[in-house]
């Protein structure tokens, strides 16, 4: 399949979760230069809760080249219980 020119697709990403952000930023990095992202929330803030990242979504944060800030504000986890 002949994928020349594709970088100039444009690409419309609904949601500005963790899901279309990734998304989104995957693609500007393959290339894509025509990328809009829509989201329905008026304010992306802080909501005062943790969220914990598995070491899955970590490799792929640092793949993405975006983990070495999130991991300054992290805090290592040694112990959990469910
Ligand atoms: C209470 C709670 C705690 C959690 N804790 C963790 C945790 O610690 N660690 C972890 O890994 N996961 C956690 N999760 C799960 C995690 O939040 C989800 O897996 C993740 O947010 C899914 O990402 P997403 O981008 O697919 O969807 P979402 O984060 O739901 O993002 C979808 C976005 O799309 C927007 N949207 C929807 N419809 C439209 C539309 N028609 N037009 C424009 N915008 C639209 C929404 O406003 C939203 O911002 C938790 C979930 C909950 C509910």
């Amino acid at each position: 399949m002949n994928h020349e020119g594709v970088e100039s697709l444009k690409i419309r990403i609904i949601g500005a979760g963790i899901g279309g952000l990734t998304t989104a930023l995957s693609l500007a990095q393959s290339g894509f230069q025509h990328i809009q992202v829509f989201e329905m929330a008026a304010d992306l803030g802080f909501v005062g809760a943790g969220i914990q990242l598995a070491p899955n979504i970590a490799r792929v944060l640092d793949r993405l080249g975006v983990w070495k800030e999130i991991a300054e504000e992290a805090v290592a986890c040694r112990d959990t219980s469910i």
